[in-house]
């Protein structure tokens, strides 16, 4: 049970999060109907108190424990030495019990109160979608609607949706809010098709004055599910009920999403979050350091800041673990103490390239400008470098052939070309061979001398 519960954890937590805290936590198995975990000191416990008490418990609760109690014990250091290395004692099972048939489970999820307008940092990557959010939840039904927020996972999209349910529950205080996964939406139909209770689903989705729906990429795919939200989202419409939705993607991209429904998604206005700049991502990290009343010098805010550049959610990670690092081993914050904290974690190979950065070392190795590299000389040494170029953009970075086409202003037959000619060169060329690894190295980081 302890492994599902690890496993419920990482899902909902950062990866940072997960290797700073629960990695270390010892299983001590079930006393007196209380999950008892074993932590390495008296800073960790109350953190775990504090921070992370209320998911173990839904962690638990998800398992089928009734009423899940979890305590934290301090480990003495001789045995938490002696621990180490072994397993975990097998906990004996927890109590649980399944209600016979429940009618509809009570899956309505409470909105986190940490997700308020108030915490939401503004910045030049979300303003719009802020702007938004705001602007129906001052005047539900009426500003936009749908109100659709897209962006990639970890940049506060559920953030704006809880915050859009807070501000309106303050606001308008007998509006009925729900705030629901797709994941849930679809688990609800299922039961409810199952349980034959499509009258009380029906009701419980169309009777409600803001309807959040989270994540609404996971329709993709479910006929039936899409069906009944198609259904769902008239109900609300007609009745001038506010509709928010959030995906990973904008509607025309959500593969096997029916017209009818991708239309309706464009029907009101459809704003995208970014990646946070950096100035975002210190005012962040700023504000966690305050709410959690730590004190942190401005320089080692921005070492986290220019270590995690894409998700907020790991950004605040790394954070943490900062933290942790210097109250476990009892350091004052500073540069190298962060430095040294972050550095398992981000593991050079983790380190992201972007096109841009491959092209510049590309062409300081090569000793010309990057832009003789993008353009269209034909001079063989500008060619060799071209291809190797993309070669290692292709390897080091995420971006498609056409997309890497595009950036050199060729096509991706080109590329393909490109990769093939280094490809077969590679192990022959031993001066081309040399140049890859040493570029490979230095983009990974790996090679100090660059960094
Ligand atoms: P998403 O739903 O897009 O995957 P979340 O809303 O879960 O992202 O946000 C991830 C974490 O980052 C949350 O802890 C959230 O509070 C925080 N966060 C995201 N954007 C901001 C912001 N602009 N200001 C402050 N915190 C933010
Ligand atoms: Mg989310």
């Amino acid at each position: 049970i302890w492994a599902d519960v690890l496993g419920y954890v990482r899902k909902n937590i950062s990866e940072v999060e997960y290797h700073t805290w629960f990695a270390p936590v010892k299983n001590l198995g079930v006393q007196e109907g209380s999950l008892v975990l074993g932590v390495r000191n008296s800073f960790a416990q109350e953190w775990f108190r504090k921070h992370y008490l209320e998911l173990l418990e839904d962690a638990l609760r998800s398992l089928g424990a009734q009423n899940p109690q979890v305590t934290f014990q301090v480990l003495p250091a001789a045995q938490d030495a002696l621990l180490l290395p072994t397993d975990p004692p097998p906990a004996p099972p927890i109590h649980t019990g399944r209600a016979p048939s429940t009618p509809l489970p009570e899956n309505r999820k409470v909105l986190n109160p940490k997700y308020t307008f108030e915490n939401f940092v503004v910045g030049p990557n979300n303003n719009l979608a802020h702007a938004a959010a705001l602007a129906v939840a001052e005047s539900p039904g009426k500003a936009y609607n749908p109100l659709f927020i897209y962006g990639d996972v970890g940049l506060g999209k559920t953030h704006l949706m809880h915050a859009v349910g807070h501000y309106m529950t303050e606001r308008f205080p007998g509006k009925r809010i729900e705030y629901v996964s797709t994941e849930s939406f679809t688990n609800d139909l299922i039961n409810a098709i199952r349980d034959d209770k499509m009258t009380l689903f029906r009701n419980r989705y169309r009777s409600v004055d803001l309807l959040l729906v989270d994540d609404i990429q996971f329709l993709a795919g479910k006929e039936r599910t899409q069906e009944e939200f198609f259904h769902t989202f008239n109900a609300l419409y007609e009745n001038h009920k506010q509709i928010i939705l959030s995906s990973d993607r904008p509607p025309k991209d959500i593969q096997t999403l029916e017209g009818r429904l991708r239309s309706r998604f464009e029907w009101g206005l459809i704003t995208d979050i970014q990646s946070p700049e950096f100035e975002t991502r210190v005012a962040i990290l700023k504000m966690n350091a305050e709410h959690n009343r730590i004190n942190i010098p401005q320089e080692v805010l921005e070492l986290i800041a220019r270590q995690v550049t894409s998700n907020i959610r790991e950004l605040e990670g790394a954070l943490m673990r900062v933290v942790a690092f210097s109250s476990l081993n009892n350091v004052p914050f500073s540069r190298a103490v962060a430095a040294k904290a972050l550095s398992n974690v981000f593991a050079p190979q983790e380190v992201k390239v972007e096109m841009m950065d491959v092209l510049r070392q590309v062409a300081v190795h090569y000793n010309m400008p990057a832009e003789v590299i993008r353009g269209a000389g034909r001079v063989r040494e500008v060619v060799t470098a071209r291809q190797v170029a993309q070669y290692l953009i292709r390897e080091l970075t995420d971006h498609s052939l056409p997309e890497i086409g595009q950036f050199f202003g060729r096509d991706h037959s080109t590329v393909m070309h490109a990769i093939s000619k280094v490809t077969e060169a590679l192990g022959k060329d031993a001066e081309l061979t040399g140049s890859v690894d040493t570029l490979r190295r230095r983009m990974q980081g790996l090679d100090d001398e660059e960094a």
